[in-house]
């Protein structure tokens, strides 16, 4: 794949398409001209000194540097983004990502690692606490969700056992449900009991929440159980990298399907800029739609199933090398080992690509146009200039070499 992103056409390189379209015609038009000019004007052996002025504009107005400036850039930059773990999957994105101005990031997962611990149990009913964390894990035994996780592997630390599940529904953003015996359980967040109508104070919640734990709390069709709370750890590197986001003048907003109280803490703990909380796959995309709206241009960097339509829709996708394969797929960048701090490494590295494509696009018109007066003998009748066709050679060359060696120099800076 990184191969493939290697030989991927930069969309700066329709312009220096378009620009060469021009200039090969432009150039073979100065030098039959500079032929016809010679021919009528140049007083002794005319016809030697127009072929060779002619053939001297040709070789040195050859465009072969013109034809390596982007994509010889985009070999070194592509490859050196693999060599640090951040694999880009093709030019486009690469040249896109030096534009943004707005990053989205996910919670779980991605500021945060993604495995929470069980860490409070609240009991409101006659059970006892062994049986409702039963019950819980019961249920969550079917999910794939990292809270799941936590509640499973908890059970299972204790030696609380497991039954089984029928009829088992996950319901999007909000939890899950599913029959034991003859009950009716449900378990997730606020919003699943309010959805219920049955009687709970979610002022419980907050002392905890308020900490950036996540409450998964336990109900029947007619009361709630009990609640437990989920803690998910912050990521090392996450605070540095939003501190690194920042110094680049870079918006970051967080979307989250969880708390908003939690969210909120995870929130202020990485400083992060906006938060917004108990979102919905699609709404995960509606957001992006709307920051695009306003004229921002947005990454989002994300990891999980729910992330992939976000991941796609905006301008950069990232996705974490720890996450989900739709979510890899989704995205036009992946960080390995799923570490947010090369999001900022691949921003600087898309400004290097980029600012290193613009070097070489003068580099590759320098000797160009100041070249073919010259070669044309333009500078002939005042100072009696003419290029010999040799060293025309060498100019075109040189050319050459700069603009590899400039791209080559993007190797060696630091990100
Ligand atoms: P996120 O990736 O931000 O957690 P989700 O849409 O996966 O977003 O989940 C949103 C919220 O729904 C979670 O924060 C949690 O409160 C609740 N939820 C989702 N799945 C489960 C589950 N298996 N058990 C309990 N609660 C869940
Ligand atoms: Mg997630």
């Amino acid at each position: 794949m990184v191969q493939e992103a290697q030989g991927s056409k930069a969309p700066v390189q329709k312009l220096v398409d378009k620009i060469a379209g021009v200039f090969v015609p432009a150039v073979m038009g100065i030098a039959i001209l500079t032929f016809i000019v010679w021919m009528i004007f140049g007083g002794d052996d005319t016809f030697t000194h127009a072929l060779l002025t002619s053939v001297t504009v040709l070789v040195i107005a050859c465009p072969c540097a013109l034809g390596l400036a982007t994509p010889t850039a985009i070999i070194v930059g592509v490859g050196k983004g693999a060599k640090e773990g951040i694999l880009i999957k093709d030019a486009a994105t690469l040249e896109k990502l030096h534009k943004v101005n707005t990053v989205v990031v996910d919670k779980t997962g991605t500021i945060t690692k993604g495995k929470p611990t069980l860490v409070d149990i609240q009991n409101l009913s006659s059970l006892k606490d062994d049986e409702l964390v039963s019950i819980l894990a019961s249920l969550e035994k079917k999910s794939e969700h990292p809270i799941a996780h936590a509640i499973v592997n908890y059970a299972q630390e204790k030696n609380i056992s497991i039954s089984d599940v029928f009829n088992f529904e996950g319901i999007q953003g909000k939890g899950l449900k599913g029959e034991i015996g003859d009950t009716e359980y449900f378990a997730g967040n606020a919003k699943l009991v309010s959805d219920l109508k049955i009687s709970f104070d979610a002022g419980k919640l907050d002392k905890f929440t308020l900490q950036g734990k996540t409450p998964v709390i336990l109900a029947t069709k007619e009361k709630v159980l009990g609640f437990v709370m989920v803690a998910d750890e912050i990521k090392e590197e996450s605070v540095d990298a939003i501190k690194n986001l920042h110094a680049l003048g870079i918006k970051v907003v967080m979307l989250t399907g969880d708390d908003e109280k939690a969210a909120k803490y995870i929130g202020s703990l990485v400083g992060i800029d906006d938060v917004v909380a108990h979102v919905l796959p699609q709404d995960k995309l509606e957001k992006i739609k709307e920051l695009q709206s306003q004229g921002r241009i947005v990454a989002m960097a994300g990891d999980g199933v729910n992330d992939a339509p976000a991941l796609a829709q905006a301008d950069v996708g990232i996705a974490m090398g720890t996450g989900t394969d739709v979510a890899i797929e989704s995205a036009g960048i992946t960080l390995l080992g799923g570490d947010i701090s090369k999001l900022v490494k691949a921003i600087k590295l898309s400004k290097i690509t980029m600012r290193g494509i613009k070097q070489n696009l003068f580099w590759a018109f320098i000797y160009n146009v100041v070249g073919i007066p010259l070669a044309a003998g333009a500078f002939y009748p005042i100072f009696g200039w003419l290029l010999n066709p040799i060293f025309a050679g060498f100019a075109m060359a040189m050319s050459s070499v700069s603009v590899v060696s400039n791209s080559l120099r993007i190797k060696a800076k630091k990100l």
